[in-house]
């Protein structure tokens, strides 16, 4: 399995908005370091032909492009915020890709979120010209495995402080953007996992957000071979983190391939 880091930036991707002459806030990262430039965090998986894609970041457009991903078969949600819905709108461009409403994995409390926020990707579809982006919810919940294009996925609850959030297992690879604590059960889940792509906000601690110390302890805890951070914000150096991590964890950066079983 390939997964391709289309973003790896927080809310507000780095830099942000604002800076000297508005050419951005790049905050303690090097603004000469390609590797700093960081999009809203969003992921794609491939395996056998099959395309899943974990979210729809607002940077979704130029992320596809980036990347040449054309074809996607399916989605799934994390959560409701912002940085990780806010560019479904694009996804009648992939409908029309494939010629379909897109299967897309939901919990139920996020979906009652995207019906309220933008209902009209609900609406029934029949047939024709996707002229906007059809959804085709398929709920799931927190402790179930699922199956996606023939691959197992363990579904877990993540606490995101404000909200919950969803991370899952897949094989050797774990995905957990967007959280602060995880229950015991979940720790166990992910023990022995290779490859574990974990959200890690900034230095110091922060009520919603894991911080960087949190995220080493949390993969010492599961015994990853090798954890990449995500979800970072702009005190987050790329070449201060490569220098700092410990040996088996590293910064993610937009472009990123990690190949796993
Ligand atoms: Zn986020
Ligand atoms: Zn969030």
């Amino acid at each position: 399995m390939r997964v391709t880091v289309l973003g790896c930036g927080g809310s507000a991707g780095v830099p942000h908005i604002g800076g000297a002459d508005g050419a951005g806030d790049w905050g303690a990262c090097d603004a000469k370091e390609p590797r700093n430039g960081r999009s809203r965090s969003s992921i794609v998986l491939e395996w056998d032909g099959f395309r899943l894609l974990i979210d729809t970041s607002p940077d979704m457009r130029s992320q596809f492009l980036a990347n040449r991903i054309g074809r996607i078969d399916a989605v799934l949600y994390t959560h409701t915020h912002a940085d990780h819905i806010a560019g479904v709108d694009d996804v009648r461009l992939l409908n029309r890709l494939l010629n379909a409403p897109l299967p897309t994995y939901v919990t139920e409390p996020t979906l009652d979120y995207l019906r309220q926020h933008y209902e009209y990707v609900f609406r029934p579809y029949n047939g024709g010209f996707f002229v906007r982006p059809v959804l085709a919810p398929r709920i799931i919940a927190p402790g179930q495995t699922i199956v996606i294009g023939g691959r197992e996925f363990q579904i877990f609850e993540q606490d995101h402080h404000f909200t919950k959030s969803i991370g899952f297992r897949c094989g050797s690879f774990a995905y957990s953007t967007d959280v602060v604590r995880l229950e015991d059960g979940v720790f166990d889940l992910l023990s022995g996992v290779d490859t574990w792509l974990l959200a890690a906000f900034q230095r110091p601690p922060h009520p919603t957000h894991l911080n960087v110390e949190g995220a080493v302890a949390w993969s010492r805890r599961v015994g990853a071979r090798r954890t990449v951070l995500t979800h970072m914000g702009n005190d987050l150096d790329w070449a201060w983190l490569q220098k700092r991590l410990p040996e088996g964890v590293e910064p993610a950066h937009d472009g990123m391939v990690i190949e796993c079983r």
